[in-house]
């Protein structure tokens, strides 16, 4: 190995062309011997949205905390931890002297969204009001629960919040207050893409009208695409070391990064590079019918939401996309077929066996993840396992983690792990993307693809991820209506009128960026924009 990495090495040792120079030197911070340890800081701005790109476990909420003044740097000496003024000593000259400063003086005022939002219901007890009150510092809050859509559940107690509702939630929490810097971990999980955008909107203008600092970690990168002015990179080996870039542009960090080579930095930080495949949409080819459902309705009582289904067809060995914005049935749907609801007045019996990765993952079983997996399938631990599903999605180095200890992505991963691993003959997977990193959505985008390729199987996917839809679906599923009041869902339909009446509800549009294929939204009413829009196409421009 090459010294650094206590574990295997993720670069296979020779693949390091040369080591960054920071490892040299001390670390900003270490959490205890043998321990994780972060190099470098991101700088926040005023006026400026800041953005923090990098894999998870690299140590970005490390750095937003340390920021934040909730942890103090030790300067890689955990048992002997420095005084600040070796600290601020150690930045002299940098542009993080003065915010250290400030830091160490308890000058900086400084609000932060939390990365998991679901665990706010364990620190909060009452109603979104009663939360959203305390932190209305900047007399805004009556605007920010309007255009976030927070007004439906304000009197909801908030442990009887959806994740994109808590998640919103916590986004208006974060903003009413009057704080000179704005750290915002992770922005869109549990948002769909209007939600992505309104609330990229509303952090942008925090920066300009207000002249505020934000930092933002984020995975989505059409989104970091238009919420920051910069951004910087992390990386390194996950859970081992990470490294933060001084500032880039936004365009040549992400493409840096998803080319696994920092220009600047004269560093390869992966292999190979995530490539984006640019495709015109599959041709939905007339196949066997693996089964049809019925025109359906259910709804949830008196005055409650209610959705009504046009009856379709999944083929055999499809990938069946469904998309639509949040609280407007999609995982109601997906309850319908796997039966864990009942549609009214219709007994729905698809006869066969479905197997369901719901939208929540829950893990409250004290076992560790390679007894749970071994639990639900005899293939776990062959090589066709391992090399399926084991490998993509990255399952090796958390086998002997207990479930509870797991992060958000690796819940997402296990979980999507353990639904494959079942027997069946239609796979329902609820917004398998939510918590993972760009890397880890690329590998189960071409798991899942593959899966149901090699296995001649039929797969249904729920997902806010326009790009994950685009790369695994044959035919799209829309849902469309007046969210938490009633949906409807259209029947199957091909990949190109469904992105297209998908995209028409939201009233945007996407290019591809000319270097890397990435899928990029257009700025409303440039110039492509409304070329595409005339055109009616509205993602796939070849
Ligand atoms: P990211 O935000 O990039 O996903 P984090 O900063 O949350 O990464 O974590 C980086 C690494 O530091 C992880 O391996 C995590 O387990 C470890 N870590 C986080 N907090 C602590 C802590 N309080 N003590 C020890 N290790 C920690
Ligand atoms: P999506 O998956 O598209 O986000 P859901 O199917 O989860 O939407 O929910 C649609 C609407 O139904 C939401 O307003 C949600 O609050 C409501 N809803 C979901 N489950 C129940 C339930 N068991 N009782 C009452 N309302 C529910
Ligand atoms: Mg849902």
């Amino acid at each position: 190995t090459c010294g650094i990495c206590v574990e295997k090495c993720p670069f296979d040792a020779i693949e390091i062309i040369n080591l960054p120079q920071e490892l040299e030197d001390e670390p900003t911070h270490r959490y205890g011997e043998n321990a994780f340890s972060l190099y470098g800081l991101p700088v926040p701005e005023s006026g400026k949205v800041t953005g923090l790109l990098g894999p998870n476990g690299i140590g970005k909420s490390t750095a937003v905390k340390i920021l934040a003044g909730e942890i103090t740097p030790n300067l890689g000496r955990h048992d002997d931890a420095p005084d600040w003024e070796e600290v601020i000593d150690e930045y002299r000259g940098t542009e993080l002297q003065d915010y250290l400063a400030a830091v160490r003086d308890g000058d900086v005022n400084v609000a932060r969204k939390p990365q998991y939002v679901d665990q706010i219901p364990d620190q909060f007890d009452g109603t979104t009001r009663e939360l959203l009150e305390r932190t209305d510092e900047r007399g805004v809050l009556d605007d920010l629960v309007d255009r976030l859509s927070i007004r439906p559940v304000i009197d909801q107690s908030i442990d009887s919040l959806s994740g994109g509702e808590l998640q919103r939630v916590a986004l208006a929490a974060t903003l009413a207050r009057d704080a000179d810097f704005y750290f915002v971990d992770e922005l869109t999980p549990y948002l769909d893409i209007g939600q992505r955008v309104t609330a990229a909107r509303i952090v942008r203008e925090l920066a300009e009208e207000e002249d505020k600092a934000v930092l933002v970690v984020e995975h989505d990168l059409a989104v970091l695409d238009l919420l920051a002015d910069s951004i910087h990179v992390a990386y390194g080996e996950p859970s081992v070391y990470g490294v933060v870039t001084p500032p880039k542009s936004v365009r040549n960090g992400i493409n840096e990064y998803l080319r696994g080579y920092l220009d600047n930095e004269n560093m390869r930080i992966r292999p190979e590079a995530i490539e984006f495949e640019e495709h015109a949409p599959r041709p939905a080819s007339r196949e066997e019918t693996l089964v049809s459902y019925p025109d359906m309705a259910k709804s949830y009582g008196e005055g409650e939401f209610s959705l009504s289904v046009d009856g379709g067809d999944v083929h055999r060995n499809e990938v069946l996309g469904v998309v639509g914005p949040n609280g407007i049935g999609k995982s109601t749907f997906a309850k319908l077929l796997a039966g864990d609801i009942e549609a009214d007045g219709v007994d729905l019996d698809l006869g066969m066996d479905i197997a369901y990765k719901p939208q929540y993952v829950e893990a409250d079983q004290h076992m560790r993840v390679d007894a749970f997996l071994s639990s639900i399938t005899d293939d776990f631990g062959s090589s066709y396992w391992k090399t399926e599903i084991g490998d993509p999605l990255q399952l090796d180095r958390i086998m002997e983690q207990n479930l509870t200890d797991l992060s958000g992505g690796e819940r997402q991963r296990v979980a999507i792990a353990a639904t494959l691993s079942k027997d069946a003959d239609l796979y329902l997977l609820d917004e398998p993307s939510a918590h993972l990193d760009v890397e880890q959505r690329v590998l189960a985008t071409r798991a899942i693809r593959r899966f149901a390729e090699n296995r001649e199987t039929t797969v249904m996917v729920i997902d806010h991820d326009i790009y994950m839809i685009d790369l695994l679906a044959d035919r799209l599923m829309v849902f469309d209506g007046e969210p938490a009041e009633q949906g409807h869902a259209s029947t199957p339909q091909e990949m190109r009128s469904g992105m297209n009446e998908f995209l028409a509800n939201l009233d945007v549009t996407f290019r591809r960026d000319e270097n890397l294929g990435r899928p990029r939204i257009n700025k409303p009413d440039s110039q492509l924009d409304k070329q595409q829009k005339r055109d009616g196409e509205y993602y796939y421009t070849n």
